[in-house]
């Protein structure tokens, strides 16, 4: 097997168990390996810090499958891995009858590149890295074994394969898709979703967790509900006794979702529901000059910060609708306000937060901290894992 050896010092993250060898911690690659093949991580002084899979393409140029030197990485490493990701959601008294679940989430899984979501019987796949690429089959029947699903749906249609050399690979792995729409259960609200052609895998399972405490804290409240996608957070405020939702999305394809979904739950007040197809941003302003006012307010916007590199642009846009969603809060009014950015940490949206209440004269308290729920572990040795961050906030 090839040796990937690094420069001296380079292996302390290793040690840690951070899965990544980054461009600048490579002194040379002894032997011959193509992308996604597996190599010996050395350290300089010779010791074998694990097995991992080359990216000679990106700046991330090894991810760890294993940390022990004598790992053998073949397909039933994958089907173990998999099996193991599955059995420990299973095992959560949470997750273990969800219909939409994330089985496996990358690095935190033991699966560096490697995402899988269950909706129903289907599995939908996302393979980000050379490494994961390279294993697609060993992935899949893992997946087909360990759940009995009728299909594994491929979406590796990131943008992020192309810092990989990796082109887009999408349609089914195994199986077919089941005729008609694929539906899940989400906490008693029925929900579509499109594995062809949605968002990501079809659905952001992320946020399952934050969409029940909204429909809590929506009863007899109005809500403004800004980047709805498909409607989950609305759905879950109108099951709450929300006395109205506004939910403002610019695709259309995302808002026709959503009005079907409201049409899958015929015990819902779908009068109470108002959609809106427009950017929020000028939605926001337009609404401010209306002199409207809601009780309860989430933003979910898309991740406008992808790296640390465009972390102020990004701040800026933060600020800018946090700004406006205090300005058009109630008394005693709550935001709901994320950050999907994995440039933008806590601790920093924190204080735009912050800033953009203090601008808009409002004196707030933080009565939750927000993240993914249980099925999106983050994994202590990959902090950069914990890219959902949210605050819901209450205006005095
Ligand atoms: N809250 C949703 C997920 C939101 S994803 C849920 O729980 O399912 C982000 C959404 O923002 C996408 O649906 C995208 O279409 C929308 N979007 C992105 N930029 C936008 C803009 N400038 N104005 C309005 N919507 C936008």
């Amino acid at each position: 097997m090839s040796k990937l050896i690094l420069l001296p010092g380079k292996e302390r993250s290793l040690l840690r168990r951070h899965p990544w060898v980054f461009a600048g911690s490579v002194a040379r690659l002894d032997g011959r390996a193509r992308p996604g093949d597996t190599v010996d991580v050395v350290a300089d002084d010779g010791r074998v810090l694990g097995r991992a899979a080359w990216s000679p393409q990106s700046q991330i140029r090894a991810r760890m499958w294993s940390f022990a030197a004598d790992t053998v990485i073949d397909h039933a490493f994958f089907k173990r891995r998999v099996a193991e990701s599955v059995a420990r959601r299973a095992a959560h008294p949470l997750l273990a009858r969800q219909g939409g679940l994330r089985l496996i989430h990358g690095e935190s899984d033991g699966l560096p590149g490697v995402i899988a979501d269950r909706f129903g019987d289907v599995v939908a796949v996302q393979l980000t890295s050379a490494g994961a690429d390279k294993w697609r089959d060993a992935i899949v029947t893992g997946l087909v074994q360990a759940t009995g699903c009728v299909a594994v749906y491929e979406r590796s249609d990131s943008d992020v394969r192309a810092l990989e050399g990796l082109g887009p690979v999408t349609g089914c792995a195994y199986g077919a898709l089941p005729e008609g729409a694929l539906t899940i259960v989400e906490n008693g609200v029925c929900m579509e979703v499109d594995v062809v052609a949605g968002h990501k895998t079809g659905f952001y399972l992320d946020q399952r967790d934050n969409r029940l405490l909204t429909g809590l804290l929506a009863a007899g409240r109005s809500m403004l509900n800004c980047f709805c996608y498909t409607g989950g957070f609305s759905l879950q405020a109108l099951a709450g006794g929300a006395a109205s939702v506004l939910s403002i999305d610019s695709s259309g394809p995302a808002l026709e979702g959503a009005r079907r979904n409201v049409e899958l739950n015929p015990q819902l007040p779908a009068t109470r529901a108002e959609w809106q197809q427009d950017d929020v941003f000028e939605a926001l302003r337009a609404l401010r000059s209306a002199g409207r006012r809601f009780d309860l307010i989430v933003l979910d916007p898309p991740k406008f910060a992808p790296s640390a590199a465009h972390a102020e642009r990004a701040a800026r846009a933060y600020k800018d609708i946090n700004l406006f969603g205090f300005r058009l809060l109630n008394p005693g009014g709550i935001l709901m306000t994320y950050s999907c950015s994995g440039g933008i940490g806590l601790e920093l949206f924190q204080k735009i937060v912050a800033g953009a209440a203090s601008d808009a004269g409002v004196d707030g308290r933080i009565l939750h901290r927000l993240t993914a729920a249980a099925d999106h572990p983050v994994g202590l040795a990959v902090p950069e894992g914990e890219y959902l961050k949210g605050l819901a906030v209450q205006a005095g």
